[in-house]
């Protein structure tokens, strides 16, 4: 019986990658010219990092973890976030002592045991970036202009950023208990995940999905109007950049994020087309973190987009994406050699052309109707035929294949850089 791959876990194939590189290309460029350079992050770290640094009682430490046992006994898990890794990489490795500020960003898979569904998968692959040693407004904003630079650049330019303010250790106490306390006399609207919440961490209350939640929180109060003076100026200097570049954005104050070290500015994207999981990306400031995984009191800003769930969007957005993307795939040229004869001559112009950039396709040791058709089939725009003749004559038959016109020219295929992809008709 043939081996499937494991539920949840799916392969990448054709077009569907060739996006998924595009997005990540993307994203990585105006990442880069933001000056964050790339940290390669090992995919499995002891348990005890992301249940210390995630916490014990989240969703995800909780149920949603790979974690095995290693040979020598020792608890391992299949990272199911980036930020606790870059930031057990910026202790252990004393990256602060080398520079006050850092600019890191990492790319690649993820792992949550949830169930599948529509843009969620349990590998899953992300980009995301942190920033280090900066405090102000100016780095949030920062932060939050490169996350709409990189929408533009993948081609989501209508994704909404949702932003909101946390405050910090000397107003979220007071606010979360004001919460609590208006929570407490409205029970009877809440659902039971939402009562068990009021004790350990009320503010989830607010992002809770259940409908009968959503209405009896409606009228809560919200965190803006508990936040400290230091913590209102803060949260208005980073949308005053916004504005002044004209970034749009929402503020929702049901915002919140569980986790204890997150601090002030918190944000989400949001795009169509992804169903129930609207979000493609979310962030925010972490000040407490680093300490938290015993490094020093640096301060703390990043963030994560899907990048499965912005290829649906794209795909949303602008319809035949993935086929775009999978037209890459299509040789500029493909090479065929006729006969013993051309073989030898075709493997070596196929290996210039490729030199020069050009996607080349070699075939041959078939009929040249069967080749044709496969010409057809990969969408080649021009084929090159190199047969006994053409060998004697140093000179290739072109066939164009667009539009079905299939002219011939001779092209000398002795011909050498760009004067070949002339030739051919190959842009540069
Ligand atoms: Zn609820
Ligand atoms: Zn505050």
């Amino acid at each position: 019986m043939a081996i499937s791959a494991v539920k949840g876990f799916r392969d990448g194939l054709g077009p569907a990658a060739c996006l998924s590189r595009e997005i990540e290309e993307a994203a990585a460029g105006v990442l880069e010219s933001y000056g964050f350079s790339e940290i390669r992050l090992p995919i499995l770290e002891r348990t005890e990092l992301f249940a210390r640094a995630i916490g014990e009682t989240t969703d995800i430490v909780e149920k949603e973890m790979y974690t095995f046992e290693d040979r020598d006994g020792s608890l391992i898990t299949l990272r199911p976030e980036g930020t606790a890794s870059v930031v057990r990489a910026l202790v252990e490795h004393h990256l602060d002592q080398k520079d006050s500020i850092l600019r890191l960003y990492y790319a690649g898979p993820m792992f949550r045991h949830e169930r599948p569904q529509k843009g969620r998968h349990r590998q899953f692959y992300q980009i995301g970036c942190e920033l280090f040693g900066r405090e102000d407004a100016l780095a949030d904003a920062e932060v939050l202009v490169c996350v709409r630079d990189i929408l533009d650049a993948v081609g989501i330019p209508d994704a909404r950023i949702l932003v909101n303010s946390l405050g910090d250790e000397n107003c979220r106490p007071a606010y979360r208990e004001a919460l609590r306390a208006w929570a407490e006399r409205r029970q009877e609207g809440l659902c039971r995940n939402c009562i068990g919440r009021l004790g350990r961490n009320p503010l989830r209350i607010l992002d809770c999905k259940v409908e009968s939640c959503r209405e009896t929180t409606a009228e809560a109060p919200v965190l803006r109007d508990h936040l400290c003076d230091p913590c209102g100026e803060h949260f208005a200097k980073v949308l005053a950049f916004l504005d002044g570049l004209g970034v749009a954005y929402t503020v929702d104050p049901r915002l919140v994020r569980g986790l204890d070290y997150y601090v002030r500015t918190t944000f989400e994207v949001t795009a169509e087309g992804l169903g129930a999981q609207a979000a493609v990306g979310a962030g925010g400031r972490y000040d407490g973190l680093v300490a938290q995984l015993g490094g020093p009191r640096m301060s703390g800003i990043g963030f994560a987009f899907g990048v499965d769930r912005l290829a649906l969007a794209l795909e949303a957005a602008r319809p035949g994406a993935e086929e775009r993307a999978g037209a890459a795939l299509a040789p500029a040229i493909f090479l065929v050699s006729l006969g013993t004869e051309a073989e030898a001559d075709a493997l070596a112009l196929a290996r210039r052309l490729r030199a020069l950039g050009v996607r080349v396709e070699l075939d041959g040791g078939r009929s040249l109707k069967s080749l044709m058709r496969r010409a057809d089939k990969l969408g080649a725009s021009r084929v090159l035929i190199l047969g006994e003749e053409e060998v004697a004559a140093r000179r290739g038959t072109l066939r164009d294949m667009v539009g079905k016109k299939d002219e011939k020219l001779a092209v000398d295929f002795d011909l050498q850089g760009p004067a070949l992809l002339d030739a051919l008709g190959v842009e540069r």
